[in-house]
């Protein structure tokens, strides 16, 4: 895969289109309101925060760009110049977002805006990490964080357990992810032509024989999906955890 030139600047782009049918009907979750706050914000604050990152792409439901747009006023996020409009599922969200990029150079940053707990330092040093192997031979073509899983996993098919997976293996993968663009953005691209469709962005990289690396998460790095995800979120966040 192609190595950028230069790889100072970080784009982030943050996903937070999905239908939230998980988390109930007729709420609308990245702007439920997390204590002070409406979710989306904590992690575009803590994305913000980050010199690195010159220009932060919120992508969302195209019925919610405007409102969208007005919040982030509200709440000074300079690093926001556009919205991109959310797609079918989460994977055709990020493309829109990947495709108002117009630095080719730079690193890309993929962070769920539904993982408000996200911490600096972890974005801080993935980005690091990324734009010391690119001064480097090394391949690499991106970096993930994740956790050990807790529970063990098995897959199940009607009702049957049809296969137990070793759980000294498997790790819960999280977001952010970072990625030189040019390596993000051809697989994305060979991906949709072939109608290949991810969860992760990682493994889409990684179909095309990207090589991926893992970082430590945190346990704290929540996704929320569940309604009792945001009531977890709200007691860290006032134990000050
Ligand atoms: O669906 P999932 O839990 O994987 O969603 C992770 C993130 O991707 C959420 O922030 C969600 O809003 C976003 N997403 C999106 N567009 C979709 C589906 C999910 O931006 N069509």
């Amino acid at each position: 895969m192609n190595k950028p030139q230069s790889h100072n600047k970080v784009v982030a782009i943050v996903p937070a289109a999905g239908k939230g049918e998980r988390f109930g009907p007729g709420t609308n979750k990245p702007f439920q309101i997390l204590i002070s706050k409406p979710l989306i914000i904590w992690a575009l604050e803590a994305l913000a925060s980050v010199d690195d990152i010159v220009e932060i792409i919120p992508v969302l439901k195209v019925d919610d760009m405007e409102h969208g747009m007005k919040i982030f006023e509200e709440y000074h996020c300079s690093k926001i110049k556009r919205i991109a409009p959310g797609g079918i599922e989460r994977q055709d969200s990020v493309y829109n977002g990947l495709k108002l990029i117009e630095d080719k150079n730079c690193i890309v940053l993929i962070h769920d805006g539904v993982r408000p707990l996200i911490e600096p330092p972890l974005i801080k040093g993935m980005i690091k990490q990324m734009s010391e192997i690119l001064q480097t031979k090394e391949q690499c073509d991106g970096i993930v964080p994740g956790v050990p899983l807790k529970d063990t996993i098995k897959v199940a098919e009607d009702g049957i357990i049809k296969k137990t997976l070793r759980r000294d293996s498997l790790w819960a993968i999280q977001t952010p992810q970072v990625f030189p663009f040019k390596n993000i953005f051809s697989a994305y691209e060979r991906a949709m032509q072939e109608g290949f469709y991810s969860t992760d962005d990682a493994a889409i990289v990684e179909r095309y024989g990207g090589k991926i690396k893992i970082v430590m998460g945190s346990y704290r790095n929540l996704k929320i999906t569940t309604p009792e995800d945001l009531i977890i979120a709200e007691i860290l966040l006032s134990r000050g955890y």
